[in-house]
């Protein structure tokens, strides 16, 4: 078993464990591309949950006739 090395998610390559504070990730970048993958994911599942369900979400729209002045 290998101490202190994991593969990098992103690209697979060989990332340090021992002082990175990416890990798992082996460099910002890759984290940075992970980041960028997951939430892609996240935008496109309530997306298209939306869409199937037909609704229910209200924008939100700033009130501004509320007699504000
Ligand atoms: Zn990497």
């Amino acid at each position: 078993m290998k101490a202190s090395t994991s593969r990098c998610p992103t690209c697979r390559g060989p990332a340090k464990r021992d002082g990175n504070k990416l890990f798992p990730f082996c460099c910002e970048r890759c984290q940075l591309v992970d980041l960028g993958r997951w939430l892609a994911e996240e935008y496109r599942v309530p997306a298209e949950e939306r869409d199937a369900t037909g609704g229910g979400i209200e924008p939100v729209t700033p009130q501004t006739d509320d007699g504000v002045n």
